[in-house]
């Protein structure tokens, strides 16, 4: 079955053809690890998880390598150990920090069911390749020394002859709007505006490394080096998928192009581009000053008065289509809990019998990962009563199928239970004025709302005859 991916270079869908099929290879870039994962950075693990999935379907279990690298240098870790291990050396409380955040994080992903990529490297063990390409750069005339900084110039890779990509093709911008675009407060050591840093000086305390292209005072890597020495360290100097959240493109991504093709003299660094679209909370950016900031440990804990199940949160993530925003709900998380406790259900009933995946699953598998398609065919296997199948497919998209996954923890005391009476009863009441005026399509739509909440009404009437609609909650 021919796989299509929609490439954000090319803006097609397109055909994909390994470079090497005995040897498929996709880097997707990891977590900073300084705190725990929010439900957004849960996004591209659980998609790039599926694709990965996918490819050790259609081409061997071994004969794929997926690569997520853990950035582990970065202010945001300085400033937390500074924070939260005042007493300790900063070099041993970001130690500290670092190696918790990792177990967190591994905690969570692994409980959303996704399975660990073939390489989790961490960027301060790539120190000496990040140099070895930042010396090339410098050699090649696309990166300069000023003020114990390597910068990187996109004007001198814009101006190379050869087989360079344009600096601006992936993000689809032309230098000059970037220079436009580039904040007044231009560090005055760099010759360009767009010019961004491969290499700089380490505050004292701070973790450092001896710096590459001559400078004689230890320093630290820029992020975009990183990637560029990671996937060429495990995945070589062009390889078949680089993946990321859409906030990437620019200038992350961007950025990674220009060193690794710049250094290797490629025309590309990967041979298609996948990016996944944004997630918000209830309509809004999520964000810790708007109080919606979520982590995938809230969720999992209590979130909303629930402990909501794992796989529930992956299966919500995949109604979507990956490049699609989605918006994170507690109706639309509570409707996926309920389909996949009847599909469970089901399963736990229905014959246990091993079946192939049916060809319309995979078909739309491979159309650039269209999992809505993939469920909407879920929901018919489980009329045709074609459990086997079912659960064949819903083991290929990491679901365990069993129903003892599905707890679900109510914490009756929490604000939101409050909240959530407080929209029950605002519901019942908009319901009971709709079928007061017979708009019994409007009343119709409020039970359905209700009852995706996990909301059951009964209708009935008091003691003088006046219509009362009771609730409860179905499970
Ligand atoms: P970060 O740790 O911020 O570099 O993010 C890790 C990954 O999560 C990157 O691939 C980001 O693009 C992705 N990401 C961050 N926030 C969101 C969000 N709200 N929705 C979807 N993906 C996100
Ligand atoms: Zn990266």
């Amino acid at each position: 079955m021919a796989l299509r991916l929609y490439d954000t270079l090319t803006k097609e869908k397109r055909d994909f053809a390994p470079l090497d099929p005995s040897n498929v290879r996709m880097y997707v870039c990891g977590p900073t690890v300084y705190d725990f994962a929010h439900i957004g950075n849960a996004r591209p693990v659980i998609v790039f998880d599926v694709l990965f999935r996918l490819l050790r379907h259609l081409y061997g279990e071994n004969h794929v390598k997926y690569v997520r690298n853990i950035t582990d240098v970065d202010d945001k870790i300085n400033d937390r150990a500074a924070r939260d291990y005042p007493g300790l050396p900063l070099n041993e409380a970001i130690r500290k920090v670092t190696e918790q955040t990792e177990r967190q994080f591994h905690d969570d992903v692994d409980a959303l069911g996704c399975l660990r990529p073939t390489v989790e490297p961490r960027a301060t063990e790539h120190i000496a390749e990040m140099r070895t390409i930042i010396d090339r750069l410098v050699e090649g005339g696309f990166a300069y020394v000023a003020a114990d900084h390597v910068l990187f110039s996109p004007a001198a890779m814009n101006a190379a002859n050869g087989v360079l990509p344009r600096y601006g093709a992936l993000a689809n911008r032309s230098l000059d709007e970037m220079i436009a675009g580039a904040r007044v407060d231009v560090a005055p050591y760099k010759r360009d505006a767009t010019d961004f840093v491969l290499w700089k000086p380490s505050k004292p305390g701070e973790p450092s490394w001896p710096s590459p292209a001559g400078i004689t005072t230890e320093g630290r890597p820029g992020w975009h080096i990183e990637c560029s020495a990671m996937s060429w360290k495990h995945l070589g100097e062009t390889f078949d998928i680089h993946g990321g959240g859409i906030d990437l493109v620019f200038p992350h991504h961007e950025n990674e192009v220009a060193q690794s093709c710049c250094a290797f003299h490629t025309d590309r660094m990967a041979q298609t581009w996948m990016h996944n679209g944004f997630l918000q909370v209830e309509g809004e950016k999520m964000s810790k000053s708007l109080g919606n900031f979520v982590t995938i440990r809230e969720l999992r804990e209590n979130w909303n008065g629930y402990s909501w199940p794992a796989e529930t949160l992956r299966f919500n993530m995949l109604r979507t289509h990956y490049r699609q925003p989605i918006d994170w709900t507690l109706n639309s998380l509570s409707e996926s809990h309920n389909i996949l406790c009847d599909w469970y259900d089901d399963l736990k009933d229905g014959s246990p019998a091993v079946a192939p995946i049916p060809n319309e699953v995979l078909e739309a598998l491979c159309d650039d990962l269209n999992t809505s398609k993939v469920i909407a065919e879920l929901h018919t296997l489980r009329k045709r009563k074609q459990f086997g199948e079912l659960r064949a497919s819903l083991t290929l998209l990491g679901f365990s199928g069993e129903r003892a996954a599905l707890h679900r923890t109510a914490f009756g005391q929490s604000n939101f239970r409050v909240q959530a009476d407080l929209n029950v009863e605002s519901l019942i009441e908009a319901r009971t004025a709709a079928r007061a005026r017979k708009d019994f399509k409007e009343s119709d739509r409020i039970r359905d709302e209700l009852a995706a909440m996990g909301i059951t009404i009964k209708d009935g009437k008091d003691a003088d005859g006046k219509p009362v609609t009771t609730w409860e909650i179905a499970r």
